[in-house]
């Protein structure tokens, strides 16, 4: 959850703690007051804390989703920024980086501030990818760097590869220049075809249409 969303002060009690950037592993209490670890050990809060039983569970950081489809704006009816954060809280994930392959795609500065705005109501943090062409075409670089200046932490035309390499070689260069990471949809459109499965024996034995491995 947001810090600014946490109790003021809270224990969690009775969990196993998990640090894995040092590899430790311990059971124990942990005292946070105002966003910030105050102790761990396995003496009792002080009273004024709230009480939160963490038996049987783990306690660690929260965990971070850099390729997950919330679907909004467009199709609400598989997934909102709201009801995407609260699963992704229910799974520990504190902060959520959202393709842009929605309907329209996030193309534009203005879509990329849209899903900003509206993750200040969420339960976890939403940082928006923003799409490399103009509503995924790949035709058209998007204004990039104006998208990073809204909150754009990424771009990808994902569901979609950029098949054109003039394209796709001005957008890792801008994305170069402005230090942030172009994800690509590796997919090959010619070699896919329609295919409904892998490439192989089987699909040969049923007859249909495939797509190889490469
Ligand atoms: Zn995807």
């Amino acid at each position: 959850m947001k810090i600014s969303r946490l109790n003021k002060n809270i224990a969690l009690m009775g969990g196993t703690i998990l640090d894995p950037i040092n590899g430790n592993e311990k059971k124990g209490n942990v005292h946070i007051v105002d966003g910030k670890i105050k102790s761990i050990a396995n003496k009792k809060p002080p009273k004024s804390a709230t009480i939160i039983d963490c038996k049987g569970l783990i306690i660690t950081h929260g965990f971070c989703d850099i390729h997950s489809h919330f679907r909004e704006p467009g199709r609400e009816d598989k997934e909102t920024l709201e009801s995407g954060a609260i699963a992704a809280l229910a799974g520990g994930f504190t902060r959520v980086c959202v393709m842009p392959n929605t309907d329209p795609p996030i193309d534009s500065p203005e879509s990329i501030r849209y899903i900003v705005d509206r993750s200040e109501e969420c339960p976890v943090y939403i940082h928006p990818i923003g799409a490399i062409s103009k509503n995924q075409h790949g035709e058209e670089l998007t204004e990039m760097a104006l998208m990073i200046s809204e909150g754009a932490v990424a771009f990808s035309d994902d569901g979609l590869p950029v098949t054109d390499s003039r394209i796709m070689r001005n957008a890792l260069e801008y994305a170069n220049m402005l230090g942030t990471p172009l994800i690509n949809h590796a997919e090959d459109l010619c070699l896919k075809q329609d295919g409904v499965m892998h490439e192989g024996t089987i699909s040969t034995q049923l007859g249909l249409p495939s797509s190889p491995d490469l």
